[in-house]
């Protein structure tokens, strides 16, 4: 019998515990627990490429505001994260920047770009 798999779906805040199901040779059968359709739309992607806004911050260089927190634009593939973390870790904000400006654009080809999260200066003129 093959190991169950649950994947608590995101898509509204009720966060079902959908368990896969599967037939003798390993497809997918169907799903329980599921209180919708888009329940079993949104497990059945994250089976086939799950995704993540990953958030992270970058380096300013500025000793009153070391770090920028940014996130990604759009969900990128999980086993990209990792790498996206490296090429994170080697960009250095340049003042200034307003929150949703574009701090990395196609980050690893992925059509996500790296934005910020937040103004840099502050509003109150520090970081
Ligand atoms: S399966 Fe439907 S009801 Fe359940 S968490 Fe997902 S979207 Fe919400």
């Amino acid at each position: 019998m093959a190991p169950r798999e649950t994947v608590i779906c995101i898509g509204c805040p009720l966060g079902c515990r959908v368990t896969v199901l599967r037939d003798r040779k390993g497809n997918v059968a169907g799903f329980k627990g599921a209180e919708c359709k888009q329940g079993q739309k949104y497990v059945l992607e994250e089976l086939k490429n799950p995704v993540r806004t990953l958030t992270a911050t970058v380096r300013t260089g500025d000793e009153s505001c070391p770090l920028l927190p940014v996130r990604t634009s759009r969900p990128v593939p999980k086993a990209l994260m990792k790498p996206i973390m490296r090429e994170t870790a080697r960009v250095k904000a340049a003042p200034p920047v307003k929150a949703g400006d574009v701090i990395l654009k196609n980050v690893l080809k992925t059509k996500a770009d790296l934005v910020a999260t937040a103004d840099w200066p502050g509003a109150g003129g520090e970081g």
